[in-house]
């Protein structure tokens, strides 16, 4: 075939692969064009998987009349005129891409009235090209409407996932603009169904209760950055919130990195953070943190890729030393685990044998990977203990004839939890909770091959689980101990993190123990302490967790002795 310059039609199609991937890429451009135009109010809703639509309404400054046609041709943009303006970009969108791209791959019709002017302007485009265009009364703002993505590209369209997986995407790219821009209130619809509304108050605590749920705003710590340091005004300057350890993930989904409020996918960031994060959480896991990095549009390139995901920093290192530092800051002042840690270390190891922690050889199977020895405590069953109080909702203070007890209330439960299901296990007496209704369970195809050859042991512990089709499952019953918890959660950690070798039964007990156990940050009633103290008291290895954390630290009144100078 000879060269020759291809048609504006395949040009357009070509280039909008990159900028619409799938439909979740189409509502965050759609949404990023709200934000730009100052918009206090953005309604999202979509139907199909977002296929069939996707409308995003907003209240923001709306499109002058003559130029309504001129927003759908490629690189027409309001928002940069010259080479200059490139170098320090303010706004989200600046390519002059997004509405031609989705133009070439959709049917698209607009309705949007400008401030100035008496009425609105509707126009509707079929592969890229004016089909009608009339006037409409409408308020000031601009509505979107998407209809039959990917119609005409069959490719894509196959590629694309369930429907489940597509709105989750969705609802993944609104919550995080809802993260990012507090003060805007944001409403969702998933066929129909209002899956997610923020108040647009401008407290980012409102929007996190939101997205993420009471629990996880209950246990996220501000970052106090003051914007200056030594008189010298800090740039970047961090912002946001991050969550103490006690909420912590086993991916890092929850991680929200924004440059300039542009939500970004920047390693540099996310490697920053979890850094901060260095030695507070268990290997595997990983933080929850919104964090918006505020910097002179002129120090961040986000020319990089069509979909501006990507950001280059002028200076990497300072960048990653503000966020490492900012967030660890916040979490040594405002979290009391560490504090905790700095105590038994400085008490050092004690001398007691290895062997003499062990009861058992079965025991020894538990203790991986081994905890450090400068976490335990020497004697092997525990005395009788007289409860004293609970440290910042997550440790228990109790005297022993030996000394003083600080007790973490999440591992010793999970310690106990563990234990009782090993012994229900053995005698098959595992309390089993009904579902009203069976639940469909979807699984990555990696998740499914573990879980086809893991169901009979999971049965075991109560979970009736059974293949359903093509990477989906019907769970009818669940453990009664996770009946109110998030099992779903705990089958997909155990799915991504069993592996191949190894006790499958020991496996789930621990993920089981792990996710019925209390969590840190819980207030306990004195009864409760006692309780727990009273069932921990009677079990063999009650010193660590069955991951192999330590469960408590003691301090003698010798070493507290001798701390205090009185020897
Ligand atoms: P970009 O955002 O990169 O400028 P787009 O193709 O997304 O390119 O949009 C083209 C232009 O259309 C924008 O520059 C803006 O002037 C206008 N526009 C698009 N969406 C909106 C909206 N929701 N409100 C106001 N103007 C809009
Ligand atoms: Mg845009």
């Amino acid at each position: 075939m000879p060269i020759r310059v291809l048609d504006p039609k395949v040009v357009s199609r070509i280039a909008a692969g990159e900028v619409v991937e799938r439909p979740a890429s189409v509502v965050k451009e759609l949404v990023e064009n709200s934000l730009d135009a100052g918009a206090s109010q953005i309604s999202i809703e979509v139907r199909g998987g977002g296929v069939s639509l996707i409308r995003v309404m907003d209240n923001g400054v709306g499109i002058p009349s003559a130029d309504v046609e001129l927003a759908f041709d490629r690189y027409a943009t309001s928002k940069i005129g010259s080479l200059e303006d490139l170098e320090s970009i303010s706004s989200l969108g600046f390519r002059g891409e997004a509405l031609p791209s989705i133009a070439a791959v959709a049917q698209v019709d607009i309705t949007t009235r400008a401030a100035d002017e008496p009425v609105g302007t509707y126009l509707s485009l079929q592969d890229g090209e004016v089909v009608n265009r009339e006037s409409q009364g409408r308020s000031q703002g601009t509505t979107v409407a998407v209809k039959n993505l990917f119609r005409k590209v069959p490719a894509r369209l196959k590629f694309l996932k369930s429907l489940a997986t597509e709105n989750s995407h969705i609802a993944n790219v609104v919550s995080r603009y809802a993260l990012a821009f507090p003060e805007v209130r944001f409403v969702l619809f998933i066929d129909s169904r209002a899956t997610l509304r923020t108040p647009g108050s401008g407290r980012l605590i409102d929007s996190i209760i939101e997205v993420y749920g009471l629990e996880v705003a209950r246990n996220m710590l501000e970052i106090k950055d003051k914007g200056w340091e030594g008189g010298v005004v800090l740039s970047p300057l961090v912002t946001g919130m991050v969550g103490s350890p006690a909420i912590s993930r086993s991916n890092r989904d929850y991680l929200s990195l924004f440059v300039n409020r542009r939500w970004t996918n920047s390693r540099l960031l996310a490697w920053a953070v979890e850094e901060a994060y260095h030695g507070l959480l268990m290997s595997g896991k990983h933080p929850v943190a919104i964090i918006n990095l505020s910097l002179s549009p002129k120090e961040v390139d986000v020319n990089i890729h069509p979909t501006k995901s990507e950001v280059k920093f002028q200076n990497e290192h300072a960048v990653f030393s503000a966020v490492q530092k900012a967030v660890r800051r916040t979490l040594i002042e405002l979290m009391p685990v560490p504090k905790i840690e700095a105590v038994a270390t400085a008490y050092g190891a004690p001398s007691v044998p290895r062997q003499e922690l062990l009861v058992s050889a079965e025991a020894e199977s538990i203790l991986t990977p081994s905890p450090p020895l400068a976490h335990q405590t020497p004697a092997v069953t525990l005395p009788a203990l007289r409860i004293l109080g609970q440290l910042s909702s997550s440790y228990i203070i109790a005297e022993g004839p030996d000394g003083l007890y600080l007790i973490d209330q999440h591992a010793a439960h999970e310690r106990i939890l563990f234990e009782r299901l090993k012994d229900q296990r053995s005698r098959q007496e595992i309390e089993v909770q009904g579902l009203l209704q069976p639940v469909i369970f979807e699984v990555n195809p990696k998740q499914e091959e573990v879980l086809k050859s893991q169901c009979e042991n999971l049965a075991e512990f109560g979970f009736s689980i059974e293949p359903f089709g093509e990477r989906t499952f019907l769970v009818r019953a669940v453990p009664a101990l996770l009946a109110n918890k998030d099992w779903a959660e705990m089958v997909r950690e155990l799915l991504d993190f069993g592996g191949e070798k190894g006790d499958w039964g020991e496996k789930i007990a621990i993920s089981m123990a792990c996710h019925g156990a209390v969590k840190a940050g819980q207030v306990l009633t004195d009864d409760e302490m006692r309780e727990l103290v009273r069932q921990l008291e009677q079990i063999a290895v009650p010193h660590t967790c069955p991951h192999g954390r330590p469960t408590m630290i003691r301090l003698s009144l010798g070493q507290l002795r001798k701390e205090l100078g009185r020897i």
